[in-house]
């Protein structure tokens, strides 16, 4: 191939990104980059980004666009000999733009799940808090109700899980993703998935990146 790959993924919190995000490494073997996972790293090594960032982030805000863009630039800059998938950055349009300035996106794919089904998804969600083992109300559930598997102690329904936090970070993603979207549909490079399940929407993603990138394995 001559020119590298580049995509963005984009989806709301409980669209099950991670879940393609990952999928998407196994089968076309191209590097990840999460703004999350670096800021975290940044955070961990005490740097002045870092010290900065983490007021923003335990308050559940944006970090600055300046910073990020800088942040992430620098990282891009470093992995100009190979594909990569970039996740969770840009969050919004000035971010968007930033970044169209030092790099041509091939793809930016969005995963489009009805707010209504994340919300079912999340708010069945229960967690042992010591373990951070996390069971479902429905798909998973723990073997007595309101009870951890292995020690019996109490699960809790994490305040982010929440009915109402999850519709306020749904908002809050539709209002930042909304332009982002625009911006890239302009350009002709968005390509939205729809579905309400992972393992459903996985097999078109896969068919899909194969007209970009040679896989390395079967669809599933
Ligand atoms: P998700 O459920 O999608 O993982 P999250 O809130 O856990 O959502 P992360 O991507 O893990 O998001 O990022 C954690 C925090 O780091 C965010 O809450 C935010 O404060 C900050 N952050 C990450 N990416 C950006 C970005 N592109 N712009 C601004 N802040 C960001
Ligand atoms: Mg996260």
């Amino acid at each position: 191939m001559s020119k590298l790959f580049k995509m963005v993924i984009l989806g709301a919190p409980g669209s099950g990104k991670g879940t393609i995000s990952s999928r998407i490494l196994r089968d076309f073997g191209l590097k990840h980059l999460s703004s999350g996972d670096i800021l975290r790293s940044q955070v961990l090594k005490k740097t002045d980004v870092g010290q900065m960032a983490e007021k923003y982030m335990k308050s559940g805000k944006l970090v600055p666009d300046e910073t990020m863009v800088k942040l992430i630039s620098s990282e891009l800059a470093g992995m100009n000999t190979s594909a990569w998938l970039l996740d969770g950055f840009p969050r919004t349009r000035a971010q968007a733009e930033a970044l169209s300035q030092h790099e041509k996106l091939d793809l930016v794919l969005s995963l489009e799940v009805p707010d209504e089904v994340i919300i079912e998804r999340i708010k069945g969600r229960w967690t042992h808090l010591t373990s951070g083992r996390i069971y479902h109300t429905e798909f998973n559930p723990p073997k007595e109700p309101g009870k951890d598997d292995l020690t019996g102690e109490p699960l809790v329904q994490r305040e982010d899980d929440k009915a109402e936090s999850v519709r306020r970070r749904l908002e809050l993603y539709a209002a930042n993703t909304g332009p982002l979207k625009a911006l890239y549909q302009e350009l002709g490079i968005l390509e939205n998935f729809h579905g309400t399940e992972s393992n459903e929407i996985w097999p078109r993603v896969h068919k899909y990146l194969q007209g970009f990138i040679p896989a390395k394995g079967g669809p599933f």
